[in-house]
């Protein structure tokens, strides 16, 4: 057992923003929340914790590798003393057709005993809906959605009965909307029905926060339940129902940020090329563009970046350092480079920065992409963040303990997509 657990949610995520999403959800449902990244090694503090979430790199890689990571992310909740397990995938269902998510959903179910589970990616309030077992990403099939063009997963059906059917040996079931309109007690008599049969994986409908919040109810007592972040946010009410969880006030609570603030921008996704142009516009001497045909000819760019933002940062004035740029900046890069050398590049000298100015002083920290995040947070030899308030739909503030200092590091990690125009300012002003 870690030190003063009681942990009522133990959640293994198959990547590392699908966690915080998740996190994020568990927080606005009621519960304090810790993401761990990949499985402890040393002994994790719990104190005042009533849900965790192990973040794994498991979407992708070959499966053997997936169903191993998550024994072992299992076996860790367990010892936490976990009362219900989730496993947290995309609420697209990204997977390729071997897996992952049928082979590593019966791993954990045979490692737990436990004959049945539900799948429920369904996320509304983002427009991801399940009916009569098929996935819509709004008024789309997943299968017409770009889904279908994914560069890792493609998703070219959106029958999740047959996805699923092609993941795993055992036998498939449905429960369908009509059967949610009816209420918890038909969906769980409807899921012992299938569990007579040996159905041991129940793709679910669900259209709305109503068919979710059934959902939770009928399935609180499952040791796993497996599905998107919009499942984690029905369930903590179920949780205090059954009088395992308290009624916490402000689960999102985060100690008093401190530290000069910095923002790292890797992410060349569109949502965030407007949040840089936005900065500049409100800062037009705020921020250094990175590129890595410069930095590939040694470590001069990176040096004028660390300058640029030590001034900055002694002025107490909004800095950002940005390897972000339109396609074309990157396609020429990418040419001369290569894809991953070119991204490599940036991931490296961003995680440098954040290294050196962290060292010196820097307390809150904002990172857009998802890649470059990763890279930051490893860089940095992060493993744990206590989730705080959201900044934006899926985006939290977060807080880790720095070794050698008093205070935590504030930290928002945004991958691609997220945020609103002004995030890269917005982020700072909500934070207390
Ligand atoms: P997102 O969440 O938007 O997908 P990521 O950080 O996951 O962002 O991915 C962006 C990738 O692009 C990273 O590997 C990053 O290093 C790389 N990259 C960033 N800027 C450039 C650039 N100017 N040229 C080429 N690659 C870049």
């Amino acid at each position: 057992m870690g030190m003063g657990a009681n942990i009522v949610l133990g959640a293994i995520a198959d990547d590392f923003t699908g966690a915080t999403d998740l996190a994020n959800n568990l927080v606005r449902g009621g519960m304090r929340c810790l993401q761990v990244i990949g499985v402890p090694q040393q002994e994790v503090d719990l104190t005042g914790i009533d849900a965790v979430v192990v973040a794994l790199k498991s979407r992708s890689c070959p499966v053997d590798e997936a169903v191993a990571d998550s024994l072992a992310a299992l076996e860790w909740l367990r010892q936490q003393g976990a009362r219900q397990l989730f496993f947290k995938y995309c609420s697209t269902f990204d997977s390729t057709d071997q897996g992952n998510i049928g082979p590593v959903a019966d791993a954990l179910l045979e490692a737990l005993g436990a004959h049945q589970t539900v799948m429920v990616p369904a996320f509304p309030i983002n427009g991801r809906t399940v009916y009569q077992g098929h996935l819509f990403v709004g008024d789309r099939l997943l299968n017409d959605s770009g889904m279908q063009h994914h560069p890792l997963n493609p998703m070219q059906d959106a029958d999740l009965m047959r996805v699923l059917a092609r993941q795993t040996p055992h036998p498939v079931g449905l429960v369908n909307r009509t059967v949610l309109a009816q209420g918890a007690d038909a969906t769980r008599a409807q899921l012992s029905a299938l569990a007579e049969q040996g159905v041991r994986h129940v793709i679910c409908d669900s259209l709305d926060e109503q068919d979710l919040d059934v959902l939770a109810e009928a399935t609180v007592a499952m040791p796993l339940v497996t599905g998107g972040s919009g499942l984690g946010q029905a369930l903590p009410a179920q949780y205090r129902a059954q009088g395992w969880l308290d009624t916490i006030s402000e689960p999102g609570r985060l100690s008093p940020a401190s530290g000069g603030a910095l923002v790292l921008s890797g992410s060349c996704s569109r949502a965030t090329l407007a949040q840089v142009a936005d900065f500049l516009a409100k800062y037009p001497d705020g921020g250094f563009a990175l590129d890595p045909l410069a930095l590939a000819e040694g470590g001069k760019q990176q040096e004028q970046a660390l300058a640029f933002a030590r001034k900055r940062l002694s002025q107490e004035a909004p800095v950002l350092l940005y390897a972000s740029a339109d396609t074309e900046k990157v396609n020429a890069a990418q040419k001369a480079l290569g894809v991953a050398h070119a991204g490599a590049l940036v991931e490296e000298a961003l995680s440098q920065l954040a290294v050196n100015l962290v060292d010196e002083g820097v307390g809150r920290l904002l990172v857009a992409g998802g890649e470059t995040s990763g890279a930051v947070v490893s860089a940095l030899g992060i493993t744990t963040l206590r989730i705080g308030e959201q900044i934006d739909p899926g985006v939290p503030w977060t807080q880790t303990p720095m070794a050698g200092r008093e205070a935590p590091l504030s930290l928002a990690l945004k991958s691609g997509n997220f945020g609103g125009v002004d995030f890269f300012t917005w982020a700072f002003e909500v934070l207390v």
